[in-house]
């Protein structure tokens, strides 16, 4: 049970960490989300304000996201569901 099992799935993470969204770079509305754990983990959601964090996962404790000072999403679902709704919004944009 050694911890360097888990280094190729970390190796992968890698590529993710390069799509992680700052969070100036985020649409009005949007904030970074998460607990202890996804501070320690990088993995801060995007929260949508009125409606949650993108990826479902319930926005109840405190927002120690906020309180460290994390400054990037790196919640995966959150990502692939930020991009795709903002994709969304462009293409509607478009076609007004
Ligand atoms: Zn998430």
């Amino acid at each position: 049970m050694g911890s360097w099992f888990f280094e190729p799935i970390f190796l992968s993470l890698g590529i993710i960490k390069k799509v992680m969204i700052h969070f100036t770079d985020l649409e009005k509305g949007y904030s970074l989300f998460g607990n202890k754990g996804n501070v320690w983990n990088n993995t801060a959601h995007i929260y949508k304000n009125g409606s949650g964090n993108l990826c479902g996962t319930p926005a109840l404790s405190t927002n120690h996201v906020r309180i460290e000072g994390v400054m990037a999403a790196g919640c995966k679902e959150c990502l692939a569901a930020y991009v795709q709704e903002q994709s969304c919004l462009e293409e509607r944009g478009s076609l007004a």
